[in-house]
């Protein structure tokens, strides 16, 4: 029987790419204003110099309804999602709580917009105030993950690429890291990468052309994610700018071409970050080891440094 560890959950440095939460003090009109110059001051404060945006793969909007608003999720955002909200209020209470998490497993198939919370009015004859944050991670948290599945190699047949970093390498798959399973494959930017398992495309960002080695750059990777039949989750990350194959909702077979390499993001170089997860909450995740078929066999765990 094939197990996994369970990485120490410690500081992580990945959610910076989800901190650019909410905050909205609404007084009658000009939330969005407020949005956007916070979302502003953030960007500035930690890449000056950058141009990175926030990921779009989940965007909120709140709605008025006659006795206050609810907090929904937007209809473009992607299929599944786990969202963890932190609100603050006065005058308002919430329907789902002060702190929670939503699970959104194919949330596109409910009524859009779909509400996470309703905030209702306690006193009509007085003003109110609320901010939340918010944190997602694409995929839901019912996962059973298989850990004897064989995967294919993320890319063409007949290709050969290095394993530029690999379980727990340093620059960026420590512990804490989230990543600490994946792989980092060395492709030129172009490279046709391939599904390594079947399932469903339920995230596609590709609108970013930045990246760079600072973590700064965490919120500008363009990445396609696939959902399988177990509830695990493949990332394939620092795809380039307009570089997805398929789109949200597609179902995908084993080496199909999804997505063109790239060097978006936070990276040293153009390559190609592929992790199999299952999500947490809207913050945390949990990587896992993934076997592969190789030209030597089926290999428990692709090593860095070595071309396969
Ligand atoms: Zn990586």
């Amino acid at each position: 029987m094939n197990t996994f560890d369970l990485a120490p959950q410690t500081v992580d440095m990945r959610i910076i790419k989800n901190l650019l939460g909410r905050f909205s003090l609404f007084s009658g009109a000009t939330a969005s204003n407020t949005i956007a110059t916070m979302a502003l001051l953030i960007l500035f404060s930690i890449s000056p110099g950058y141009s990175c945006t926030e990921d779009p793969s989940v965007k909120l909007t709140d709605l008025k309804t006659p006795d206050g608003l609810d907090v929904c999720i937007e209809p473009f955002s992607a299929i599944d999602a786990t969202v963890t909200i932190d609100l603050k209020m006065e005058n308002l209470v919430s329907s789902a709580g002060n702190d929670f998490t939503c699970d959104l497993h194919n949330y596109r198939q409910r009524n859009l917009p779909y509400g996470l919370t309703h905030l209702h009015v306690i006193d009509p004859t007085r003003g109110y105030k609320y901010h939340y944050d918010f944190h997602y991670r694409i995929g839901n948290l019912n996962g059973h993950p298989d850990t004897n599945y064989v995967y294919e190699l993320p890319y063409q047949k007949g290709e050969h690429h290095r394993i530029n970093q690999g379980y727990f390498g340093a620059f960026s798959h420590q512990i804490g890291s989230d990543t600490e399973y994946a792989l980092d494959f060395d492709m030129p930017v172009g490279t046709v990468v391939c599904a390594a398992r079947e399932g469903i495309c339920v995230a596609a960002r590709t609108d970013s052309t930045n990246g760079g080695p600072d973590p700064a750059f965490k919120i500008c990777a363009n990445h396609v994610e696939i959902r399988h039949a177990d509830g695990t989750y493949a990332e394939y990350v620092h795809l380039r700018t307009n570089g997805a194959i398929v789109h949200v909702g597609d179902v995908v077979k084993v080496g199909q071409p999804i997505a063109y390499s790239g060097n978006t993001g936070f990276s040293q170089g153009p390559h190609m970050h592929f992790a199999v997860y299952i999500p947490r909450d809207g913050i945390k995740v949990q990587s896992m080891p993934t076997k592969f078929h190789t030209d030597f066999g089926i290999s428990n765990g692709l090593q860095q440094g070595q071309v396969y």
